[in-house]
């Protein structure tokens, strides 16, 4: 039994306060990390004081993307081994907008998940295809890519611990949410390539969050499906109501 996990990915949203306040606000309506595992990822400013706000309850601190090197000569990039130093626990990687607008590639967020398990951070892994791609019948072999390359070299006791977040970009900030079936079918793809890749055990483990438009109003209809074990939620995780109600609809699961 796979337990849901629901992330909150925040974007370039808030402030250092309004970050701080949200954690305060929500912590103790947060159901027991036994029965859903809670993570709000936020700009890398604000992790710490939140991470800080956040302790001795159920909620999770995650960032929303990192570098793969420890160090080095690359301005304005966040340090795998900064955040494992504060503690924090996940990190998106492969989000379609750093895909399109930063130029991650399969190649780079597969060096990126590496890293986030050199350091202990838990990797919630993006994939999804555009709409001229779903349109054009290639969404499967798009996912395949992404996570074939994504995940190599990886052991399958990793791949077990990765978050695969499936992000259809057309369903991503527009308001078009995908149908639960389709996006069931497609979360059953992502877990029947990496049943290929390594074995059933290890495709029955990992966690598949569905993502693109999820609000507390839709949010039962993925997570009744059999391959989605929870949502990666932007515009809907910003508000402190609607984040617990989604998060309560993970207890469901
Ligand atoms: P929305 O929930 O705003 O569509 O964003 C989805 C997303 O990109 C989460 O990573």
């Amino acid at each position: 039994m796979r337990k849901a996990i629901i992330a909150g990915n925040w974007k370039m949203n808030k402030t250092h306060s309004e970050a701080v306040e949200f954690v305060s606000a929500i912590k103790n309506s947060i159901p027991a990390s036994s029965e859903v595992e809670t993570v709000v990822c936020a700009p890398a400013l604000f992790l710490k004081e939140m991470n800080d706000a956040s302790s001795g309850s159920d909620v999770n601190v995650g960032a929303q993307t990192m570098h793969f090197e420890d160090n080095g000569a690359f301005t304005g990039e966040i340090s795998p081994a900064a955040l494992a130093d504060l503690n924090i626990p996940y990190v998106i990687i492969g989000h379609s907008e750093r895909r399109e607008m930063f130029n991650e590639t399969n190649e780079s967020v597969n060096q990126k998940l590496h890293a986030a398990f050199r350091h202990g951070i838990t990797p919630i892994m993006c994939c999804g295809e555009t709409l001229e791609e779903r349109q054009s019948n290639e969404t499967e072999s798009v996912v395949r890519e992404q996570i074939e390359k994504g995940l190599a070299g990886l052991s399958a006791d990793q791949v077990k611990k990765t978050v695969v977040a499936y992000e259809p970009i057309w369903a991503i900030g527009t308001g078009k949410s995908s149908s639960a079936e389709d996006a069931n079918e497609t979360c059953g793809t992502v877990r029947s390539v990496i049943e290929e890749l390594y074995d059933t055990d290890t495709a029955e483990a990992v966690r598949i969050q569905y993502g693109g438009s999820v609000k507390p109003e839709n949010i039962d209809g993925y997570l009744k499906k059999e391959h989605i074990d929870g949502a990666l939620v932007g515009g809907a995780s910003l508000k402190t109501d609607a984040f617990v109600q989604l998060v309560e609809a993970g207890k469901h699961e």
